[in-house]
Formats: structure tokens, C-alpha cells, sequence
């Protein structure tokens, strides 16, 4: 089974999910913005959110601004500093309205996994525990 790693909640049933490498942006756990995040490539993988045992979504990470507006922003993670001057990028770091964050259902926390469609469930696989 694949739960929580904080509370032991049990998010995927076992054989539901399907492991892929596909590269990702996610913010970092428990990270209050979701510009502070990475790109990841380990997956578990559903088509349909009934596939689930348990789970949360959430349209922003924990405390991220509510007045975001509808234009699509570039995410960015910067090494150094936050320098003003940096330029926009087009390697795919962007949040489109629809994506959608996946928390456990039972403590919250996350994001442990994002949903880039409605057809396409991805649960990062550090961010689980197995037994
Ligand atoms: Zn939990």
C-alpha cells in the first residue's frame, strides 16, 4: 500500500497505481508558495481520481495569495538570489488555473502529488511511504 508518510493514511490501494518517469514541476512539501518548488520525475500515476483510496486537492499550496488572477505565471526557482532581472523561461515551469495539488486527507499536509488534468493523477513517490 502507499500512504502518508506523516499520518499513515493510506492514499493508494495496492495495484491501483502505476509507477512513471515523467519530469514535473511540484512545489516542495509543506512549502507555502507554489513557486518554491522543483522539477521531479518518479510518479505514481492514476487516470481517474476514484483510484484513490484518500485524498485532498487543493487549487494553491497552503498560503499561497488568494488574489491570483488567471494568467498563467511562469515559475522560476532561483539558485541565488531574487534578483529582479530574471527573464522569463520556456522549459514548461508554468502553473496553468486547472492544475490542481494533491494533499493527504487526513492531515493535510502537502502537496504530495499534482493534478495536471482530469484525466491525470501523479503522486510524487518521495513524498509516500510503502509497506
Ligand atoms: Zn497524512
Amino acid at each position: 500500500m502507499i500512504k502518508c508518510k506523516l499520518c499513515g493514511d493510506i492514499i493508494f490501494l495496492p495495484k491501483t497505481a502505476t509507477f512513471v518517469e515523467k519530469e514535473v514541476y511540484i512545489p516542495n512539501f509543506q512549502s507555502k508558495s507554489v513557486e518554491d518548488g522543483e522539477m521531479k520525475k518518479d510518479f505514481w500515476m492514476v487516470k481517474n481520481m476514484y483510484e484513490f483510496a484518500n485524498i485532498g486537492f487543493s487549487h494553491n499550496v497552503k498560503g499561497s495569495a488568494k488574489g491570483a488572477t488567471s494568467t498563467v505565471t511562469p515559475i522560476m526557482p532561483s539558485s541565488s538570489d531574487s534578483s529582479s532581472s530574471a527573464t522569463p523561461s520556456s522549459d514548461g515551469r508554468v502553473l496553468p488555473d486547472h492544475v490542481r495539488f494533491l494533499t493527504c486527507a487526513a492531515c493535510e499536509q502537502g502537496p504530495v502529488g499534482i493534478s495536471l488534468s482530469g484525466t491525470e493523477f501523479l503522486v510524487e513517490a518521495h513524498r509516500v511511504s510503502y509497506d
